[in-house]
Order: C-alpha cells, then structure tokens, then sequence
C-alpha cells in the first residue's frame, strides 16, 4: 500500500528541525504533504503565502514532498488529500501531553487516519520557530537553526520592523 504523509504545522518559519523531520518522513511515505496552516489565532509573523514559499524552497530537492496551504480542519483537509497519516514531530516530554491530546482528538473526528511521530536528529531537538523569532528579533545569530533564506527572511522582517 502507498502511504501519503500529511505533515501539518505553522512553520512560523521553517526551521532545520522541520525540514529534518520532512527528509525522514520523505524516506519512509510515497507522498508527504506539508501542510500549512493559516493559524490566524496565533498572529503568524509570516503569511501563510511566504511560509509555504519558504517551504517550497527548501525542499526543492525533495521530489515526493509537496507543501499545501489550509484553512479548514486537519482531519478534512487529510481527507481530501488522500492522505493516510497524520505526522507530527516530537521534540521533548513537553511536547507529548499536547500531541497525545492532539492525536486522541484526531481519532474521534476520524478514526481511520493514523497519526505518527518522529523524532528530530539530537541536535535539532532544542529548535522551535518561536525560539528562533524571539532570537532575530534581538538580533542574534540563527545560522545554526534555520535555512539561509529563512535567516534572510527574519532579518528583513524585523529591519522594517
Ligand atoms: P504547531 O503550531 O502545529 O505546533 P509547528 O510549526 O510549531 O506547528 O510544528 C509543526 C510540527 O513540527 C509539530 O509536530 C512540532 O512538534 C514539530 N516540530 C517543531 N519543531 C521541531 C523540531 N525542532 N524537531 C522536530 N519536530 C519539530
């Protein structure tokens, strides 16, 4: 059977612990789908047009990955993108109480959608958008966290401020 990925998130910006995640889960499925949510209730820094571009770049490379914006409900947008599983990425302990509820959620609305989580390489386990967003703004250095043209991004946003 051909397993499609959907992957969702913010990616408020991309960072190298998504894009790690997105190269695992590319290995793995026949298809995965990033998938981009507009989130409006968390005030987005960028807009979901430059986040998916962002991603689009970044997994140029990446032949089976294809990155969608959506407005609409997970379990409905998975639906009508064929896709089998939900993928999530956990970092730490934090990170569970929140995606178990998550994912327990996801089962009531739609039982035959699996959802399934992988773990970043160590050294991407630290790495959070917000984390990275608060460190440009200050004008700290994120070379290290995030794609170059993610760090240009952030660098233009918050020099016209
Ligand atoms: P959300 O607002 O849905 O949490 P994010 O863009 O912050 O969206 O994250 C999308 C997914 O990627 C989530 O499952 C999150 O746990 C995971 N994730 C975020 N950062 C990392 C990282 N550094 N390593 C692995 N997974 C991550």
């Amino acid at each position: 059977m051909e397993i499609t990925a959907i992957y969702p998130g913010t990616f408020d910006p991309v960072t190298n612990g998504h894009i790690d995640i997105i190269a695992r889960a590319a290995r793995l499925y026949h298809k995965v789908i990033v998938a981009v949510a507009v989130n409006s209730n968390k005030s987005p820094l960028f807009d979901v047009s430059q986040r998916v571009d962002l991603l689009e770049t970044v997994t140029a490379d990446m032949d089976n990955v294809v990155i969608i914006g959506f407005d609409n409900l997970l379990v409905d947008c998975a639906k009508q993108q064929g896709a089998n599983v939900i993928l999530r990425g956990l970092r730490a302990i934090s990170d569970f109480e929140y995606e178990f509820q998550l994912a327990g959620m996801n089962r009531r609305l739609s039982p035959e959608l699996e959802t399934m989580f992988l773990t970043p390489a160590e050294q991407y386990e630290f790495i959070s958008s917000s984390m990275i967003k608060e460190i440009s703004r200050l004008g700290g250095n994120v070379s290290d966290f995030v794609p170059d043209i993610v760090r240009k991004s952030l660098t233009n946003k918050f020099k016209r401020g």
